[in-house]
């Protein structure tokens, strides 16, 4: 029996990378699962790749109505709601303030937030009163870049330190019913897209092998990262039987790329 027997998760962004994992590894383990997804032919392919077990919608985050439908089809379907996972989002692709068009900034500004901060923002209000009922917990995405410099250019970076912002707020809130806590991964191979207004949308930064073996590289691991190496994260903070004291908190799962490394010695 898996650990997560009885259990429905709704998660975002399961078409693809991070979510399509921790989705592939929270149905082995026992649950139920509602995705939210945006790209049509990503929700074509899940709807191929399981069964009843999961139920697949199409919508953007960035709505909050598209959060609400997506919990109501949880209850309509499942009947209950155990898990939510904010997980979908976009890349800026390193881009720096002075290498911005002036006149994208505002609206690449607004893009950049609607999917990463926003959409976690909705997907916790229109969840958040399920939860309670389940004593259940939400799990968001945070990055590497929630914590400091360097992840990305400043607009994912401040997206990303909201999100750590959300998830220590909400967490305060919602306690004693609903824990909250976050996965704050290293650079992933996985598809992550850019920003439309900057036209990087059709583009993935992090699955360009020579991006991948460059993360591979710089960290003290010695390892890329990949979804599978993520799900463990997401699954011991969605299961109460194993962290149901923790709440609050963002597990740090990055190869070792964040440490400060030992340089060396100055010669004399
Ligand atoms: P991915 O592109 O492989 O998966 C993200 C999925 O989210 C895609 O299927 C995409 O279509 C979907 N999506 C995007 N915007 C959406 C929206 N508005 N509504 C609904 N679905 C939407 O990328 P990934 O790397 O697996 O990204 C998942 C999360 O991991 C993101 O929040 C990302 O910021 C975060 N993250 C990724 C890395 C990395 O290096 N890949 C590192 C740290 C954090």
């Amino acid at each position: 029996m898996g650990v997560l027997e009885g259990r429905v998760a709704l998660i975002t962004g399961a078409g693809s990378g991070i979510g399509k994992g921790v989705l592939q590894r929270f149905v082995e383990e026992g649950s139920r699962a509602v995705v939210v997804e945006r790209m049509a032919d990503r929700v074509d392919q899940l709807r191929g790749e399981f069964g009843e077990e999961v139920a697949v919608f199409h919508g953007d985050v960035s709505r909050l109505e598209d959060n609400k439908a997506a919990v109501a089809e949880a209850i309509r379907v499942f009947g209950q709601l155990d898990i939510f996972v904010g997980n979908a989002g976009i890349f800026d692709q390193f881009i720096t303030l002075a290498d911005f068009p002036e006149d994208k900034l505002g609206d690449a500004f607004d893009e950049q937030m609607a999917v990463n901060a926003k959409g976690i923002l909705f997907g916790a209000k229109a969840a958040h009163e399920e939860l309670a009922k389940t004593q259940g917990c939400m799990v968001f995405t945070a990055s590497v870049a929630s914590f400091n410099s360097g992840g990305g250019g400043v607009l994912y970076t401040a997206s990303k330190h909201a999100v750590l912002g959300m998830i220590r707020q909400l967490a305060s809130e919602l306690a004693p019913d609903v824990r909250v806590n976050g996965v704050a991964p290293g650079g992933v191979a996985t598809d992550l897209r850019g920003l439309e207004t900057l036209d990087q949308h059709l583009s993935s930064h992090s699955s360009r092998p020579e991006n991948v073996e460059r993360v591979r590289a710089n960290a003290p691991m010695q390892r890329a990262l990949y979804p599978d190496d993520l799900v463990g994260s997401y699954l011991f903070l969605a299961c109460k039987e194993l962290s149901g004291t923790i709440t609050g908190t963002t597990v740090l799962n990055d190869s070792g790329s964040s440490l400060r490394v030992r340089r060396p010695a100055p010669t004399t």
